[in-house]
């Protein structure tokens, strides 16, 4: 089975170029000079042949930090690694890295099959896994030494929800320690877990409980202080460091003057940290909720403040390279009876926003605004993820040998991102396939379009339609980082 694409512009972290691009199977095999594969002798018969005319041809998107049907405060994310694959499929990503959770007296052998069975014949794009170690302790340590057999090249931890996830510095100096030997890169969730529970409870006892008071409680300062512990303890241990969900200025300066010291700190944020904020999502209210109405934007990191150039910042950290990746921490609730469980106190709201769909057409719309060049977005979206967590040259990269992961993108197209149903069941042409009863990003307007994705050489989205099927995505197991030396 051979599919070429023709008259396209191949885009890729480098830069672009004029080609056509060969695919056989399930990889790319050739890039023509633009016709040279069918006039001038390359002589390929295609199966199929699609027309790229006007439009870029670039890697599919890596979304890094997922969390489909996790669960949380008492509830499981909306999206099982059925709808959110494919709603991830719709949005031009074609692998998505999970995590795989082990709590406090869990073993993570155990963590790690349990989530293998949930996403394993259920992914519409090939998947991977961090491990989230949320107890540390002899075993755990000792199962790290597992991981990399597996295919598992970088776990997480939590400085944040105490009693749930949360480890200590102790526990954190140990693992790292351990990280070091095995190559492993350490993941952190920075807040400062236990004094934001304070905040929390003191504002909450003044009566300040709406959702509004999620972003008041895990204040900058918090974000800004676990960063720093985290990036002297993996200094310590000599030990990579990636910051996931990064949304605090002040943190983001840390990891700016870590990196300009040469240590191994990586920074991660989102698209809710480029677009949303606490003025406008935290601060909004509708008929239906009222005030409770912000409670569809509360995740953690919170949204900041725009007034104090914290959005600004997060771009800026892009261009600078403070900030290497855009992840979408993807952990959709729905505002019904899930959300909703926290309506008379913003502590027991799930913490989660859905954006697996979105973040290519989001970062591409800072292409449009002049924010990024066009060879940055694709760095963003997927050839750093890939470097990052181990997989560059099978993903990452429109190239000969690599996995045939690629989608054509339309800077000519338009995309209206909303619910797809009105109250009445009329349809809105809007787009969103993520199993949730609201959007985050309900009317945002994007100057490019999603045409085709393509998951090592199936078509999965084509014109509007969808062709894909949820035992077609595979697990990748994954090498050491390829920022390390
Ligand atoms: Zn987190
Ligand atoms: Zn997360």
């Amino acid at each position: 089975m051979k599919t070429l694409i023709t008259n396209g512009t191949v885009v890729n972290a480098t830069g672009t170029a004029q080609a056509d691009v060969l695919i056989e199977g399930e990889k790319i095999v050739a890039l023509f000079s633009p016709g040279a594969s069918i006039d001038s002798g390359g002589g390929v018969t295609a199966d199929t042949v699609i027309d790229a005319a006007g439009k870029y041809v670039i890697p599919g998107g890596i979304d890094a930090h997922t969390h489909m049907q996790m669960p949380f405060g008492g509830t499981n994310a909306s999206d099982t690694f059925e709808t959110g694959t494919r709603a991830a499929a719709w949005g031009g990503t074609t692998t998505i890295i999970d995590f795989a959770i082990q709590k406090q007296g869990e073993r993570v052998q155990d963590g790690l099959a349990k989530w293998h069975e949930l996403a394993g014949g259920n992914c519409a794009i090939d998947y991977s896994f961090h491990q989230i170690i949320g107890g540390v302790d002899d075993d755990s340590l000792k199962a790290m030494e597992t991981l990399v057999d597996e295919g598992i090249t970088s776990y997480k931890m939590f400085m944040a929800y105490p009693g749930v996830f949360y480890a200590d510095d102790a526990q954190i100096l140990r693992a790292m320690q351990k990280a070091r030997e095995l190559g492993l890169m350490t993941m952190m969730h920075a807040e400062n877990g236990p004094a934001i529970d304070v905040l929390a409870e003191q504002l909450v006892a003044q009566g300040k409980k709406t959702p509004y008071f999620h972003g008041i409680a895990r204040a900058w300062q918090m974000e800004e202080e676990a960063t720093h512990r985290a990036i002297m303890l993996a200094d310590l241990t000599d030990a990579p460091l990636y910051i996931v969900h990064m949304s605090a200025k002040q943190a983001v300066e840390q990891v700016a003057w870590a990196r300009d010291k040469a240590k191994n700190v990586f920074g991660e944020t989102c698209p809710q940290y480029l677009y949303l904020s606490l003025e406008k999502q935290l601060g909004a209210r509708s008929e239906q909720w009222g005030e409770f109405e912000a409670a569809k934007w509360v995740c953690s990191t919170p949204l900041r403040s725009e007034e104090e150039g914290h959005l600004e910042a997060m771009w800026q950290g892009l261009r600078t390279n403070d900030l290497q990746m855009v992840s979408t921490d993807h952990c959709p609730f729905c505002m019904k009876d899930q959300k909703e469980l926290g309506k008379d106190d913003f502590r027991a709201i799930p913490n989660g926003i859905g954006s697996v769909e979105h973040r290519v057409d989001l970062l591409y719309q800072g292409v449009v605004d002049g924010r990024i060049s066009l060879s940055r977005w694709v760095e963003l979206i997927s050839t750093t993820p890939a470097r990052m967590f181990g997989m560059y040259g099978k993903k990452g990269v429109v190239q000969p040998g690599a996995d045939a992961d690629i989608v054509i993108y339309d800077p000519q197209g338009h995309t209206s991102i909303g619910l797809p149903f009105d109250a009445s069941g009329g349809p809105t042409g809007k787009t969103h396939h993520m199993n949730m009863d609201y959007s985050a990003w309900e009317g945002f307007e994007i100057q490019g379009h999603v045409d085709v994705t393509i998951s090592r050489g199936r078509v999965l989205v084509a014109e509007g339609q969808y062709h894909g099927s949820k035992s077609h995505g595979q697990f990748v197991k994954r090498g050491l980082s390829q920022y390390l030396i």
